[in-house]
């Protein structure tokens, strides 16, 4: 259910922020003390006062949204349908009638705002790469990854505008993980499959080289399928989740044309949280995004 009375009551709004903020109790966020006091309002937001340090803050303060022209109702329509129905920046400036770029450096603030995400894999992993466009602006762009899709192996760097990205998927846990990358090569490939719980991780693959050092290893067992050879699966032994998962992200990439290469980590990070807030329900989701972001 669209969570519209936090869209259209400024204090609604506030208040969301309040119980998210605060789950665990008002902290000053200059010195961390407990020992605070509410200390009358700014606007609608509650005030606090910190007896520990004297300083007085209110909901927002140090948080994206301080010191924001966009009040706190806007902002939360801007990330609810941003993650939620992958609108456009173009298309939320039309509902919201603020300009485009105000609300572009709203969505990027929301956006660098997010962690990236901690994997922890219990395993079997499929692991695959594809390259994304990047960098270059507009048509052009365009043109180039309708007619080759995300996958374009071996030829994308990030220095040529085309960084890799990489897809985890833990069949233990049904976890996915998009993890955008400066290369395609051994070391961040063991990076990101350092934390595991089993002695030796299984880990699927297709045929891409940067993957033969794991076969040395110890901490994993390597199973590849050889794309080329014509053998997309051999049993469980194949990368097809990852593959399904990838065509997801190049969707929710899609309306985002101008996404420079620096801009990828923090929109392929809403695209995590918009898969782990995708079947709760509607003021749920908002609670967990804002949480994200905090
Ligand atoms: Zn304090």
């Amino acid at each position: 259910m669209f969570p519209i009375s936090r869209f259209v009551s400024e204090s609604a709004a506030a208040d969301l922020l309040q119980q998210v903020r605060w789950r665990d109790g008002v902290e000053c966020p200059r010195c961390r003390s407990d020992l605070t006091v509410r200390n009358g309002s700014y606007r609608v937001y509650q005030r606090y006062l910190c007896k520990n340090c004297g300083r007085t803050f209110n909901d927002k303060t140090d948080t994206i949204f301080a010191h924001s022209k966009l009040k706190l109702k806007e902002w939360y329509f801007t990330i609810y349908v941003f993650l939620r129905f992958n609108t456009s920046i173009r298309q939320i400036e039309a509902e919201l009638d603020l300009s485009y770029r105000t609300v572009r450096r709203r969505v990027e603030r929301f956006a660098s705002a997010l962690d990236a995400p901690s994997i922890t894999l219990s395993g079997p992993v499929e692991i695959d790469e594809v390259y994304v466009s990047a960098g270059k602006k507009g048509r052009e762009r365009d043109q180039e990854s309708r007619s080759r899709g995300l996958s374009t192996r071996g030829r994308g760097s990030y220095e040529g505008d085309k960084p890799p990205v990489f897809t985890l998927v833990d069949r233990g846990s049904n976890d996915r993980y998009v993890v955008p990358a400066k290369s395609a090569d051994e070391s961040t490939i063991r990076l990101l499959l350092e934390n595991h719980d089993q002695e030796s991780l299984t880990v699927y693959t297709d045929g891409f080289r940067a993957y033969e050092p794991l076969e040395e290893d110890d901490a994993f067992t390597r199973e590849y399928v050889v794309h080329g050879d014509g053998e997309y699966a051999n049993g469980d032994i194949h990368v097809n989740t990852c593959e399904s998962h990838a065509s997801l992200t190049r969707r929710w990439l899609s309306p985002h044309r101008g996404v420079s290469k620096d801009k990828l980590t923090p929109y392929l990070r809403a695209f995590q949280l918009r898969c782990e807030l995708y079947r709760k329900p509607g003021d749920e989701a908002l609670k967990h995004a804002l949480d994200a972001a905090l």
